[in-house]
């Protein structure tokens, strides 16, 4: 394919979420597979919706996915494009003004509404025109009677009766111009070659034919991606987890996790899951994408992260735990990072486990204090003697405290390393005591295990 050119159309009226995003990967993904250009466009036509904090929000969204655009169009910046093609099209004699006030409008609807008849607009104003006064709209000729088919790349062939189509409003009263109408305009001036959104816009899609044969112009490609579904079949919303994206990323998500998950709804390769920007490239392509609605899986997004955060050496998680969580660990040993990091999902996971090394101060959790009771308290006492009366301070040598300690009061490992693990992690489960310990050091461990013994007589 040649030429090939792909736009993501958001409106700034809220937080990208993962839906949009999706969208966003997937035209990015066959703009830049077919080395064409891949266009960002700001839909902020409605005035009073539209917030530049949302505008922010979708460019750093984009951004933090590596899913970088060719060029960035504010639709608001593009009224003369609009107002020339009205021109074109009254030229054409393909548009005409409505004065139908609301009364009327609603008296019609509300007719129609009794008769059972479809709601649409009787093309009063086009018929039979009263001599001009007040305000108007213009609307689109609907004059088609051959059924409308939109060749869609993943749902195949659609048709649609155009007669269930009002003469379309492409701007209205008060100036301003409709969605359907700045769409196609943009689309047509913008040279899309591959229209990609979501299918919820494909009843939208039939309407905007009306408007390409209207001008004269030819269809780009479409593609309608199916919806993304909770886990509970219902459609994707904010009691399913994070609504915006962003969200992820101060949760500690990596993107490359996140562009592997959002290709892998609703499209597949194979048996395969793993997928990085790079291979989605080679492999994704518009036909393979499943017409079925696709489901948000979030232990799979958890486990694709676990993989991506395994990948990641000590120095680069410190810094993406700055980056995304905003905290700043200073120097924490790598061998510690490496320990723990096999057992964390998300960057978050990792750094709660670390705050036991960076914080000078523990708080014992409410369910790691069972594991302090008083009977322990002498054997952590003598634990910590042997710990002061030996110069090194090496796993050999812990497990040899530990051992003498324990055959001295008949305990089992697992009692005294379980009030050391409380002591010094605050927490009940902790990678292996030895490994813990040995990294915290000497000076600090003793520390916290004395006061964990004065906890436990209190
Ligand atoms: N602004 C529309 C939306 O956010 C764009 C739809 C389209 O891609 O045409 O849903």
């Amino acid at each position: 394919m040649n030429n090939v050119i792909t736009r993501f159309a958001p409106s700034p009226t809220g937080n990208l979420h993962i839906g949009g995003v999706r969208t966003a990967l997937y035209n990015y993904l066959i703009a830049k597979k077919y080395h064409g250009k891949f266009l960002l466009r700001i839909e902020d036509t409605d005035r009073e919706r539209s917030k530049e904090e949302y505008v922010q929000d979708i460019l750093q969204s984009l951004q933090w996915l590596n899913i970088t655009w060719d060029q960035l169009v504010f639709q608001s910046q593009r009224s003369d494009l609009y107002i020339n093609h009205l021109k074109i099209l009254e030229e054409k004699g393909s548009v005409y003004k409505c004065f139908c006030e609301k009364d009327r409008l609603e008296a019609l609807r509300k007719d129609q509404m009794e008769k059972k008849l479809p709601i649409k607009y009787d093309k009063k104003c086009l018929l039979n025109p009263a001599p001009n006064h007040g305000s108007f709209v213009y609307r689109l000729k609907n004059e088609r009677h051959e059924k409308i088919i939109i060749k869609d790349n993943v749902l195949g062939e659609v048709t649609f009766d155009p007669k269930e189509f009002d003469d379309l409003i492409i701007r209205r009263s008060d100036g301003t111009f409709t969605y359907n109408y700045v769409v196609v305009i943009d689309d047509i001036d913008l040279k899309i070659t591959h229209v990609i959104r979501g299918v919820d816009h494909l009843n939208n899609t039939a309407k905007q034919i009306l408007l390409y044969e209207a001008l004269g112009k030819s269809l780009p490609e479409f593609a309608h991606i199916p919806l993304i579904m909770g886990s509970d079949g219902k459609r994707l919303s904010k009691r399913h987890g994070a609504a915006s994206l962003l969200e992820y990323k101060t949760a500690g998500f990596l993107p490359e996790a996140l562009n592997n998950f959002l290709a892998r709804i609703g499209w597949g390769y194979k048996d395969e899951e793993i997928f990085t920007l790079d291979e989605l490239l080679q492999k994704f392509e518009l036909n393979s994408i499943n017409p079925s609605h696709g489901i948000f899986n979030y232990e799979k997004l958890l486990w694709l992260n676990g993989h991506y955060l395994s990948k990641k050496n000590p120095a680069e998680i410190i810094s993406l735990i700055k980056e995304q969580l905003g905290v700043a660990i200073g120097d924490v040993p790598a061998s510690l990072i490496e320990l723990i990091k096999p057992r964390s999902k998300t960057l978050q996971e990792l750094y709660d486990q670390l705050l036991f090394y960076v914080n000078d101060e523990i708080t014992i959790q409410d369910d790691a204090k069972k594991m302090i009771p008083p009977e322990m308290i002498k054997p952590a006492q003598d634990l910590i003697e042997e710990f002061k009366a030996n110069s090194e301070w090496n796993k050999q040598m812990l497990e040899q405290s530990f051992q003498k300690v324990i055959t001295k009061h008949s305990l089992k490992l697992v009692q005294l390393a379980q009030f050391v693990r409380a002591a010094v992690t605050g927490k009940k489960a902790s990678p292996g005591i030895f490994e813990i310990i040995e990294i915290l050091g000497k000076d600090r461990t003793i520390r916290r295990i004395e006061s964990a013994t004065h906890f436990g007589m209190e």
